[in-house]
């Protein structure tokens, strides 16, 4: 693997300039070449995955360029701080730093007009790198509501549970707790369903407390049973979740320790931070409704130059759920109206770009990632016999909600679908409908119990507003235009409430702090929602995997419709909002991605159109993935191990959690 970029001219100098300063920890480092067969754009949680896996084939050549930095800079904070488990950069935080984009959603009408603060990864690993660690899965029922949503079209197959198992399987290496843990958090694993190769470490904290073991039996007393198959498609109920924690060494595995630092150094792969992707580039004398890329425009220097590097095969957009429509718009890839009203000029029509964002949005706290105790509570559990009503209720409200907008037919029968997928599929399965999320505390005596939505019926969009492509996209989640949105969390809010009264929890408990017994009546929580909702950073949806007549943005082989060689790749290919953290999710969409691409080109090459061989078994070179851990190769970014040492890691990390801690409930100790 190399490091480097490329420019023009002058261009050229200024970059490997601005580059020698900010590659110096990734070695070796040349030039990078004028032509790849393929442009990763964005270094994130998928793209990191994908570049990984395309440059196995030792004939493929691979650039990923990453707006963000290559995290050198923080990369103890990121993976371990001092004797503090990663979680501590979470909290301690990295948010500050230039490792996030820091962007806010405008003014959301229905939550008192606030501008709420939206995390984004920036740098090598994305959000996997700044993210909270829950390593945990989709529910069956809801990956094959996606795939029904495509209907028989190429390639659906790909989205069925199946094959997103197989995918989020690939991905992880699962270590189970030891025995003090499992016997104190009351955790039961199911080896069949773990993955055990793959390049992301899963396993659970290398310490916990007993009010873990008391929050699933807290749930159970309230009649919440535990699924014995949470990552074999089964979500709901209580459970401690994997996290995405090496137990070598308690530091966090994320996209770039498990599918980058490992990788040998074979010649055909790239990686550029600080190469931020202003457009696509395409041939124009290809057919204007399927039009061929061959270039990406990207710049090194904040916008004073740009640099541009052409491209053989395709393009894969794995920029997230903001970045990847926001790259689409900037080339002139989206809705007529957005693009005439920023000033870019229209390449091809695509109305769905950016629209069916979908956001899990959560009240109390989203500071929660200690010990990941959580649980998932179904519409049986919730509603009981009333569910029908609730579905009619939902039904109406997605009709009222739909003629409320000004948005192109494809993209209100696309959000038909999906809302009414979701309304019907998934909300009378057994899967959650919201998600309970355990923070423990001791510093100001507060736990706290988070209420998350998990299937928003309203959906927002992301947008531009300006030809600049530096200037920030605009972000309107649209939070609580559907009052089943706001009903569903009040419910879930009420059951949070309910637990913490419930024992054994309660008898640590003895009062509600916020927000606090005064909040009774339905206008009082809807009041207290409103100002205090905020994001779970779950979004997705935004680049929705549909057809082309219901917005859709790409198809179920990520092809963006009406180019020829551009896919999508990351969370924002997902139609619809999942119950669970988005992180096992997307290595599923990234390594599926993976796969079908590298497909494609053994089927192509069948026909004459491809020079290589991307599924023989001599093809990939030694840089062939496996187990972070068990090569040499991430050595050098690890922290010592050993049991003395980890314990007192994750202890000290604690206490500084529990500083930043404020919840619903006082604690007695
Ligand atoms: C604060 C936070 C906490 C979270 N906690 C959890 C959790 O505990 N568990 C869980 O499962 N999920 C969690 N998530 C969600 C999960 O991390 C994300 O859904 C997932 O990482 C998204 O992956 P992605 O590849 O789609 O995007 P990202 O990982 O965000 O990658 C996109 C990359 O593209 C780059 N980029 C964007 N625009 C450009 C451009 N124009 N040119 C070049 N590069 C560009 C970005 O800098 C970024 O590196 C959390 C997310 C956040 C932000």
């Amino acid at each position: 693997m190399r490091l480097g970029s490329i420019g023009a001219g002058l261009a050229l100098l200024a970059a490997l300039a601005v580059l020698a300063a900010h590659v110096h920890a990734l070695a070796p480092r040349t030039q990078i070449a004028e032509e790849y067969d393929f442009v990763v754009v964005g270094g994130g949680q998928a793209g990191l995955v994908i570049g990984a896996r395309l440059s196995e084939i030792a004939n493929y050549t691979v650039l990923v360029l990453e707006a963000g930095t290559n995290g050198d800079e923080f990369r103890e904070r990121i993976g371990t701080y001092n004797f503090y488990t990663p979680a501590y950069s979470y909290y301690e935080s990295l948010w500050t730093t230039p490792m996030n984009w820091a962007y806010y959603t405008v003014p959301q009408s229905h939550a008192e007009n606030r501008q709420i603060e939206w995390t984004r990864g920036k740098g090598l690993g994305g959000s996997s790198a700044i993210n909270g660690l829950y390593l945990t899965r989709p529910g069956k029922e809801e990956i094959n509501a996606w795939k029904d949503l495509l209907g028989d079209m190429d390639g659906a197959d790909n989205w069925s549970w199946d094959s997103f198992y197989a995918a989020m399987k690939k991905s992880e290496t699962f270590t189970p707790p030891s025995n003090e843990i499992a016997t104190e958090g009351n955790i039961t694993w199911d080896l069949s369903t773990r993955g055990i190769q793959g390049p992301i470490q899963a396993t659970y904290p290398g310490y916990t407390f007993p009010q873990v073991g008391e929050w699933v039996m807290s749930l159970e007393a309230m009649g919440i049973a535990s699924s014995n198959d949470m990552y074999g498609g089964e979500v709901y109920g209580a459970e401690v979740s994997t996290s995405s924690i090496n137990p070598t060494n308690w530091t966090r595995s994320y996209s770039r320790t498990g599918y980058l630092d490992p990788l040998a150094d074979n010649g055909n792969y790239d990686v550029v931070a600080d190469a931020f992707v202003t457009r696509i580039l395409f041939d124009a004398s290809s057919p204007s409704n399927n039009l061929t890329a061959n270039g990406v425009q990207y710049t090194l220097d904040n916008g004073k130059t740009n640099c541009t590097v052409k491209v053989k095969k395709e393009v894969i957009l794995s920029a997230g759920t903001v970045g990847s429509p926001a790259v689409l718009l900037h080339s002139g890839v989206g809705p007529k109206d957005v693009l005439s009203d920023a000033g870019v000029e229209l390449v091809s029509e695509l109305p769905g770009v950016g629209h069916h964002l979908q956001d899990h949005f959560n009240n109390t706290l989203y500071l929660s990632y200690i010990d990941s105790a959580i649980a998932y509570i179904n519409s049986t559990l919730m509603y009981g016999d009333n569910l029908d009503a609730l579905q009619k209720n939902i039904t109406t409200q997605i009709n009222q909600f739909v003629l409320n907008t000004t948005y192109d037919a494809g993209v209100i029968a696309g959000y038909k679908a999906i809302a009414n997928m979701t309304a019907t599929t998934i909300l009378s399965s057994s899967i959650g409908q919201i998600e309970l999320l355990f923070m423990n505390s001791d510093l100001n005596g507060d736990i706290g119990i988070t209420a998350a939505l998990q299937h928003p019926y309203s959906h927002g969009r992301i947008y531009i507003n300006s030809s600049n492509p530096l200037d920030y996209p605009v972000i309107d989640p649209n939070y609580l235009a559907v009052s089943a949105d706001y009903e569903i969390l009040r419910d879930g809010l009420n059951l949070a409430r309910q637990l913490g009264n419930t024992q054994p929890l309660s008898s640590c408990l003895i009062a509600e702090t916020i927000p606090g017994p005064s909040v009774k009546t339905d206008d009082d929580w809807l009041e207290w929602i409103r100002e205090a909702t905020g994001t779970e950073f779950h979004p997705s949806s935004s680049c929705a995997m549909l057809p082309r007549e219901q917005g859709g943005v790409v198809d179920a082989n990520l092809r963006v419709y009406g180019l020829a060689n551009v896919r999508v790749a990351d969370a924002s290919v997902v139609p619809i909002s999942l119950s669970t953290h988005l992180m096992a999710s997307t290595y599923g969409v990234a390594e599926q991605a993976s796969n079908i691409i590298r497909a494609h080109y053994t089927d192509s090459r069948t026909t004459g159109t491809s020079s290589s061989d991307p599924g023989s078994a001599s093809s990939p070179t030694s840089s062939a993935l496996g187990a972070e851990g068990t090569t040499g190769a991430i050595s050098a970014h690890t922290a010592p191990s050993g049991g003395v040492r980890s314990v007192s890691a994750v202890s000290a990390w604690v206490a500084v959690v529990f500083a930043a801690a404020v919840s619903i409930f006082h604690s007695l100790h």
